[in-house]
């Protein structure tokens, strides 16, 4: 069970990280980019300055009790509602797992920060990074991403070729296309100019196949992907297409689970079923009773019926709705 849990949350399914664990080190979209198809929300707190923002004993203490539970994790995964390099003491955090567990640390970021030595070094001992780069162009990359004004895309660039040159383990780069933003010929070329020179150990394409905080913008079309996928070479995957890895293991139901992924973000049944290793079945009854109790709310992006969680439901509720749970 996760009561209490304020850091970890999942295993939840990743398209590339099978069942990942995931850390949020970070307060709820604390950024310092605001991209036009950020599952999380607008970001409400831009911010470039790096600090303490959760504090690295208490995550550190949980992730101790976590990692205790016997359960099936692929990935640990620093990812989560904001900018995990924000956090100064990442790098502490990051060293504190490698001697808990020989789970591979995966961390997602927007990879703007890796210019900072600071950054490099704390993402050191992490095995996979997954930086992102949508944008070589300073006017594209002010649509797609809407930097903090302390951001140049050239700045950025740079720190991403530095951190391949020290840098050992695995880099994903991944590039997620908005139709009719980053998707032109021009800007097309140009990320691939850069996308050599960057050399990551894979590429990987992506657009929006969850709800964006702007649902103005939209994705570009699956053959369109494919299409892009042989100009980046070898290395490229498309990743924005399929489903998340299939899961066999069964888990109990665990509400509290659900409910903590639905915070995170909007998940459609499927997706849910997957991660908690749950029938359809008994995902769908979870859902029912979480819906009638006011806890989740559902609605429809691009004909796929999505859940979300609405906010402030934790507490009391979660404990009336296991209590409904167990009567049915
Ligand atoms: S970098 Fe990530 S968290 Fe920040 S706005 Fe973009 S998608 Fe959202």
């Amino acid at each position: 069970m996760n009561h209490g849990r304020r850091y970890i949350f999942g295993p939840v399914p990743s398209r590339r990280l099978g069942r990942s664990l995931g850390v949020d080190v970070i307060p709820h979209k604390l950024c310092n980019f605001d991209c036009v198809y950020c599952e999380v929300g607008p970001t409400d707190k831009r911010a470039m300055r790096r600090q303490e923002y959760c504090p690295a004993d208490k995550i550190i203490a949980e992730l101790t009790e976590v990692l205790a539970e016997p359960q099936q994790i692929d990935t640990i995964t620093f990812s989560g509602a904001g900018e995990p390099t924000l956090n100064s003491k990442l790098g502490e955090i990051i060293h504190a797992v490698k001697q808990l567990t020989q789970i591979p640390v995966a961390v997602i970021t927007n990879g703007s920060l890796l210019y900072l030595e600071s950054v490099r070094n704390d993402l050191r001992e992490a095995d996979i990074i997954l930086p992102s780069l949508d944008a070589v162009s300073t006017r594209v990359f002010g649509m797609v991403n809407r930097p903090h004004p302390a951001l140049q895309i050239e700045t950025i660039i740079e720190g991403l070729k530095t951190f391949r040159k020290e840098f050992h383990g695995q880099i994903w780069l991944e590039i997620l296309f908005v139709k009719g933003l980053n998707d032109e010929r021009s800007e097309v070329e140009r990320l691939r100019r850069v996308v050599g020179e960057i050399q990551p150990d894979k590429v990987q394409l992506n657009t929006i196949i969850r709800p964006p905080s702007n649902a103005v913008f939209g994705p570009v079309a699956e053959k369109e992907l494919y299409r892009l996928r042989e100009l980046f070479g070898e290395t490229c995957e498309v990743i924005g297409v399929s489903g998340a890895r299939p899961v066999t293991a069964r888990h109990r139901i665990n509400n509290d689970e659900i409910l903590a992924a639905l915070h995170r973000r909007a998940m459609t049944l499927d997706e849910l079923a997957r991660a908690l290793g749950l029938s359809h079945l008994d995902v769908l009854i979870s859902l029912g009773i979480m819906e009638e109790e006011g806890l989740i709310e559902s609605f429809f992006y691009y004909d796929r019926k999505h859940y979300k969680a609405i906010e402030g439901t934790e507490g009391e509720l979660i404990r009336k709705m296991e209590f409904k749970i167990h009567l049915n």
